[in-house]
Parts: structure tokens; C-alpha cells; sequence
């Protein structure tokens, strides 16, 4: 539902009863004038009080905002524009920074393959914590190191607030983990950083709480926000997580942010990342995160839910052969 309004008094006469009532909403503008975006699913009484509630018309009542969120959903960095609407980015490379040697494999792979971001975690947030937790510092200089060689953009995950300042020196993108969707202090100490985060959907978030922990990072000022669907818990367990491929349109009319997928964490299966992949795509996606190692049998960390090099390059192959990349 959208309330739209030619004066302010109205939006705030509404916005305190949305306050009151704890339900949840965006604030955006539009042609210099505020629009509130409800999230929340509305009763019919609700809808009422709140229209009867504007002396100055207008309401309107919708079932999506999208028409009313901006269109070309990109992130701004470094004079690039990236992930906006019709572009597919790809994302690759290991769960985990090993060693140099796994390094310059990807690295010269994802590079053969015209690939512009290079992921790895340095610091893992890893289920057991007597599993392999990550090389830190070390970690980030083998992935620098690989993304000056060819001209990659970074993107690593910040698993707490005393490791922004470290990660800073070495990323383009922050990436917030699932597990750290929900944790508010650090997406607002995030949203003070001038560069661009991936925030990944928690695995029992729904969309309207994942949309908000965007809005804790939006709200300290920084609006370079691109969304990942991962996979949420259910009853399911033949895949991980389950993909639920239904966020990317859903968020697109509710948010906007552009949206990528992870199919990697999303199955946690390697054989099912082409099928995802594929289907991210028809979604609406604007991209894809996949865990790439030269060995998956000997990674450290999800080797069973990563793509070997032959395999990476055959998707890729497959992906550059749709009509429209
Ligand atoms: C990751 O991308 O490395 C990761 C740990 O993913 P998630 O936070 O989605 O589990
Ligand atoms: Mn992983």
C-alpha cells in the first residue's frame, strides 16, 4: 500500500498511527514529495483510518509499490554503475581464501572468463567453530592481490564491527552475512561506510524483515545496497536451504534495491547450481553469487556446493549463449 500526499501534514498524521500501531514502512520521495511505502500487510480498518486521515487527498491503494520505487535499481561506485536492471553480473570464487595457489587459479580463470567480481571470505562464519574459521588478514591480501592482477572487483564478508576498518583497506563491497542480517549494530556502523554492501537474506528472514535491516543501512546514509536471496530453512532436506526464487520479483515490487541470488548457499549442492542459476535469471535477477574452487573435494569450507573450474566454465559458456546477455 502506498500513501501519497501534496502535504506533509497528512504523512505525518499517518506516520505517527503507523508508529503506534508498530506497523512498518518506507519513506521515499518522489517529485520533491514523500510517499510512505507500507510493507506490512494492512487490515481493512487500518486501510480506512488512514485514508480518512488525509484532508488534503491523495491516497492510493496498491498492491505493489513498484511504480513508485526507483526504476533503475543500480549501485553507484567509482564512476561504474553496477547491478542495474537488464545486466546479469556474475560473482565468483572460493567459500574460503586458502592459499596462493587456489588464488591465482580462480584468478586467472574468472579472468579468462570476462568475470568482474571476485568473492572469497577471509572471515568465516562458520556453523561449528572448531571448522576452519578463515586466514584473516592474509586472506584479504591474496584476494587484493588476484583483484589488482585483473582487474576485479572485490567483494568479502564483515562478520563484526571491529573488522570494518581492516576490510576497508582491501574490498569494494562489503558483504553482510545471513547470519548477521539481523544484527542491527553492525548494519548501521555498515551504513556509514561509503561503500557499497551485498546484504544476504537471513535464512528465517521474510522479505518485509529483510527489506528493513536494508532500511538500517539506508537510513545512516548509505544507499549502495544490493540484496541476495540465499536460501531459507525449511522442512526440506535434500538441499540445504531452499532457493526461494520467488524473492526476486516480490522485492522488486517492494524495495529498490537490486537483487542478485546465491545459488551455492541457496542448495548446497553443485549439481543444482546450473538448473538456480538458469532460473535466477528468468526471475528478474540482476546477477549471481557462485562458490567457484579448483578442487572442491579438498576445499576447507562448501566444497560441496562448488562449481570446479571445467564446470564454472561451461556455465558461463551456457549463460553467454542467452539471447540478451
Ligand atoms: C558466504 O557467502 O560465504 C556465506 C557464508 O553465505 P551466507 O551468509 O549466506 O551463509
Ligand atoms: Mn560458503
Amino acid at each position: 500500500m502506498i500513501i501519497f500526499s501534496e502535504k506533509h501534514q497528512d504523512l505525518n498524521q499517518n506516520i505517527k498511527i503507523l508508529k503506534e500501531k508498530d506497523i512498518n514502512y518506507l519513506i521515499r520521495n518522489q517529485d520533491n514529495k514523500n510517499i510512505i511505502i507500507i510493507i506490512s500487510d494492512l487490515n481493512k480498518e487500518l486501510k480506512n483510518i488512514l485514508t480518512e486521515n488525509l484532508k488534503y487527498k491523495k491516497i492510493l491503494i496498491d498492491d505493489s509499490a513498484d511504480q513508485y520505487l526507483n526504476k533503475n535499481r543500480y549501485i553507484k561506485y567509482k564512476e561504474n554503475t553496477l547491478f542495474q536492471d537488464g545486466t546479469f553480473e556474475i560473482i565468483a570464487g572460493p567459500c574460503s581464501i586458502e592459499n596462493k595457489k587456489q588464488m591465482e587459479i580462480i584468478g586467472i580463470n574468472l579472468a579468462k572468463l570476462d568475470i568482474k567480481f571476485i568473492r572469497g571470505g577471509a572471515f568465516k562464519p562458520r556453523t561449528s567453530p572448531y571448522d576452519f574459521q578463515g586466514l584473516q588478514k592474509e586472506g584479504l591480501e591474496l584476494l587484493k592481490s588476484q583483484a589488482k592482477k585483473h582487474d576485479f572487483f572485490v567483494i568479502t564478508e564483515v562478520m563484526e564491527s571491529s573488522q570494518i576498518e581492516l576490510i576497508n583497506n582491501y574490498t569494494d563491497i562489503f558483504q553482510i552475512g545471513s547470519r548477521n542480517m539481523y544484527n542491527y549494530s553492525l548494519l548501521k556502523k555498515i551504513g556509514n561506510q561509503a561503500k557499497p554492501v551485498l546484504l544476504k537474506r537471513g535464512m528465517s528472514a521474510s522479505y518485509e524483515e529483510f527489506i528493513l535491516a536494508a532500511e538500517y543501512i539506508q537510513s545512516q546514509g548509505n544507499k549502495n545496497i544490493i540484496l541476495c536471496e540465499r536460501g531459507i530453512r525449511t522442512f526440506e532436506k535434500k538441499t540445504r536451504f531452499t532457493l526461494d526464487l520467488m524473492a526476486v520479483p516480490i522485492l522488486k515490487k517492494l524495495a529498490d534495491y537490486p537483487i542478485i541470488v546465491d545459488p551455492s548457499h541457496g542448495t548446497g549442492r553443485w549439481d543444482l547450481i546450473k538448473p538456480a542459476v538458469m532460473a535466477s535469471y528468468c526471475t528478474g535477477a540482476q546477477g549471481v553469487m557462485i562458490e567457484v574452487h579448483p578442487d572442491p573435494d579438498l576445499a576447507l569450507s562448501d566444497g560441496f556446493q562448488s562449481l570446479n573450474i571445467d564446470n564454472f566454465k561451461d556455465l558461463i559458456n551456457r549463460i553467454n549463449m542467452i539471447e540478451g546477455f
